[in-house]
């Protein structure tokens, strides 16, 4: 018989959803009149902008018509997406990124999920607990583990840095030599970011480590204090050890659009078995080639309407819209003496469960107290016990309705 990748094997069942979605319906099926809210969705909600819509039209349009029908575009992405990339992201903030080193793709979870093909599976790899759980999954998909060890329910080839309140969420650069970094930065799901000193010593350890950087900017929007990068390639250095994933879904809408790109500047080099330097932007180029056709011409053209002067200012005005939820959530967190963190530079409002229930016990509460759904932070890795994800990207009167009833119903 046929053999399967039995890494597959090492996959822990991620439940975290199907979980919550099978709660919320024994719920609903004995509270027939619950008005369900929820605050654990984490897609957006708004519509698109309208200069989205009038590209998406006219692309359309182009479609129809012999002479300007097109068919496989160029696997990296049409070179108008990839310089107003360039232009209207990289260029304001002084971040030296070409066009040439822009990888438009379906979005971020694929180039999250897919890049690390280019690397050896005997690299160790660092990832921040908790946090989306793509790069794990990816990585064991790929065999990059060494051995699980049962006394600690680890693998021996993945370095968890556990980010919590007691260390103000920050990532603590690892005692042992790692070869690959995922920053998710800001973070899901605790909302957290770091700033360009402590995202410079990243770079800096990386650099005397010749490790790599994965650095995931999905939220790079929801960005508001002054002193948070928006992307790593403001970071002096950081050009020669870091890869930078960006989407358009939380920016503008695109969750069922697909759009994201990939940033390998020319100047990151990995290792071959003998020790000649090998540029990962030809890698990921030849691979991105060799397993992907394109992202589809009508959604290019969508994205490069985002980056115009009129989607810029639409798709900053759905954005507010969600931070105003972010606002709401952490004044009622805030009336109500709860702890939290987050909700001013993501969309994310990361709380401390109350009581020291754990993050099920305080799902269960909120749902049957208060008839609101969120997201149990222990399924965002093992550090997320103990605390609770709500989301701002729901509509804004039912997020203030949500918030009086925390108030109001929950019994605290
Ligand atoms: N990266 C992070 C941190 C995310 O939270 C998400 C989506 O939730 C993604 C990437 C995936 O984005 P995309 O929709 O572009 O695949």
């Amino acid at each position: 018989m046929t053999t399967i990748n039995k890494n597959y094997l090492k996959l822990q069942g991620n439940y975290l959803f199907a979980e919550v979605a099978r709660r919320v319906r024994a719920y609903k099926e004995e509270n027939p009149k619950a008005n369900v809210i929820s605050l654990g969705i984490g897609d957006v909600t708004r519509p698109l902008a309208p200069a989205v819509i009038e590209a998406l039209h006219k692309a359309v349009d182009e479609m129809a018509d012999a002479a300007t029908f097109r068919g496989y575009g160029p696997e990296q992405g049409y070179a108008f997406l990839r310089e107003a990339i360039v232009n209207t992201i990289y260029k304001p903030r002084k971040a030296e990124v070409a066009a040439d080193e822009i990888f438009v793709s379906d979005g971020a979870k694929s180039d999250c999920g897919n890049l690390q093909e280019i690397f050896g599976t005997d690299n160790t790899i660092a990832i921040t607990d908790p946090v989306y759980p793509v790069y794990l999954d990816t990585n064991v998909m790929a065999g990059r583990t060494g051995f699980f060890d049962e006394a600690t329910g680890m693998f021996d080839k993945v370095v968890y840095m556990p980010c919590t309140a007691e260390n103000d969420f920050l990532p603590q650069i690892p005692q042992k030599h790692v070869d690959i970094i995922y920053l998710c930065c800001p973070n899901n799901p605790t909302g957290t970011t770091l700033s360009r000193v402590q995202l410079k010593a990243w770079v800096d350890y990386a650099k005397k480590e010749k490790a790599i950087i994965l650095y995931d900017a999905a939220y790079a929007y929801y960005i508001t204090e002054e002193d948070v990068p928006h992307t790593i390639f403001e970071i002096e250095g950081a050009r020669d050890v870091a890869i930078e994933f960006r989407s358009f879904s939380k920016t503008a809408g695109f969750t069922g659009m697909r759009c994201g790109y990939t940033v390998v500047p020319k100047t990151v080099f990995g290792m071959t078995p003998d020790g000649t330097k090998k540029s990962l932007n030809e890698m990921w180029n030849r691979r991105h080639t060799t397993k992907f056709n394109g992202t589809a011409y009508i959604i290019q053209r969508a994205a490069e309407a985002v980056l115009t002067e009129k989607g810029q200012q639409q798709i900053k005005e759905t954005i507010a819209y969600y931070m105003n939820n972010a606002k709401v959530i952490r004044q009622g967190l805030s009336d109500m003496g709860m702890k939290y963190y987050g909700g001013v530079n993501a969309p994310y409002i990361w709380l401390r469960t109350p009581e020291g229930m754990s993050s099920w016990e305080f799902f269960d509460k909120l749902l049957h107290e208060a008839d609101i759904v969120g997201t149990p932070g222990s399924g965002f890795g093992p550090s997320g016990e103990g605390y609770f994800r709500l989301t701002a990207f729901g509509d804004a009167k039912a997020t203030v309705e949500a918030v009086e009833r925390m108030k109001t119903r929950l019994k605290l």
